[in-house]
């Protein structure tokens, strides 16, 4: 099978009747850009940058984030490197961050919330730094965890604010840096068409968006029968948020585990989705089954898969599609 895939390097990821998206990697480490090379990813969809803030006694400072910011950008020559903000909280420990406990980690004080509290010491070096590495490659900044457009506006604020520092030290940038939002909340999905006028693209997030939009918590055994993408609800969100997109004009990829998911490929190919972020050991596989695809013969099974009440309905559907 491995032999096999490796047919697809190389290739580009377009369907049947010439639809073509971008397949992208998701990285927690500069390090993980090696396999993104091997695997022939067409960009970086997803940096976790907490990954370099974890394990350690001390904040990366903002010299160090710029070291990995820009070797990553570097690596991938050009093509598309989206680095996405701090994304920590209550759940993930972080010692030096002096974080307090709270009751309802994934409800409580993180991610953006956190950063936009903290600029001094935490967010301004990180986005000083992403700005900075933006002259080495085309980096875009994504900001997670988004509920309402104050928060972007605030954080895009700041964003100008360092540029005009820069400008006033002589330092390079790119000045058409593209900003963005991870769309993994119930609220932002459902004012995915006012987010759209104003940011410079999505990143559905469904992992989270599953988690908030079913109120399940994504890691508890006991509700997580009720965890699934393949939700109506959660079908609902992820394609009305590709259409607030689309209709803006502005790109929507999904870094989320079910950008990879067989299953659920079918319907983000005929719901319009322009950008797949996934494992980079995952992107060979999923460029196989894009370019068996017509989008045009996908429209008639996406209409089916949301005419059902049940997910169990949807999932065995779907299943039965992909192996028909
Ligand atoms: C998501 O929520 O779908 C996502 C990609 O981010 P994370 O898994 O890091 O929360
Ligand atoms: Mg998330």
């Amino acid at each position: 099978e491995k032999k096999e895939l490796e047919q697809y390097i190389g290739k580009p990821t377009i369907t049947k009747d010439g639809v073509s998206v971008e397949l992208v990697a998701n990285i927690g480490k500069p390090e993980d850009v090696e396999k993104v090379l091997q695997y022939d990813g067409e960009g970086v969809g997803l940096f976790r940058t907490e990954f370099l803030f974890m394990d350690r006694n001390l904040m990366p400072t903002e010299n160090e984030q710029f070291e990995a910011y820009k070797k990553v950008a570097e690596a991938l020559k050009g093509k598309p490197v989206i680095i996405r903000t701090l994304d920590i909280g209550g759940d993930k420990e972080i010692p030096y961050l002096g974080l307090a406990k709270d009751e309802n980690p994934f409800l409580g004080y993180r991610a953006i919330r956190f950063c936009l509290d903290r600029k001094e010491d935490v967010y301004k070096p990180q986005l000083r730094a992403l700005l900075r590495a933006s002259a080495f490659g085309n980096i875009k900044i994504m900001i997670p965890l988004v509920t309402c457009i104050d928060e972007y506006r605030e954080a895009k604020a700041l964003i100008e604010e360092l540029k005009a520092e820069l400008d006033s030290q002589g330092i390079a940038y790119n000045k058409d840096i593209q900003v963005g939002i991870m769309v993994e909340t119930a609220a932002a999905s459902l004012i995915a068409d006012i987010f759209a006028k104003e940011v410079d693209f999505f990143s559905i997030g469904t992992n989270d968006l599953t988690q908030y939009t079913m109120s399940v918590d994504r890691g508890n055994d006991k509700v997580s029968y009720l965890y699934s993408t393949f939700n109506p609800a959660v079908l609902r969100s992820i394609k009305r948020i590709i259409s607030c997109a689309r209709e803006a004009g502005i790109m929507v990829g999904m870094c989320g585990e079910a950008a990879s998911d067989p299953m659920m490929i079918p319907l983000l190919l005929a719901f319009g989705l322009n950008e797949f972020s996934m494992s980079a050991s995952a992107i060979l596989k999923a460029r196989k089954m894009i370019t068996s695809y017509s989008v045009s013969e996908l429209q008639a099974v996406a209409d089916e898969a949301m005419s059902f009440a049940t997910t169990k309905e949807v999932e065995d559907y779907m299943r039965a599609f992909i192996n028909r």
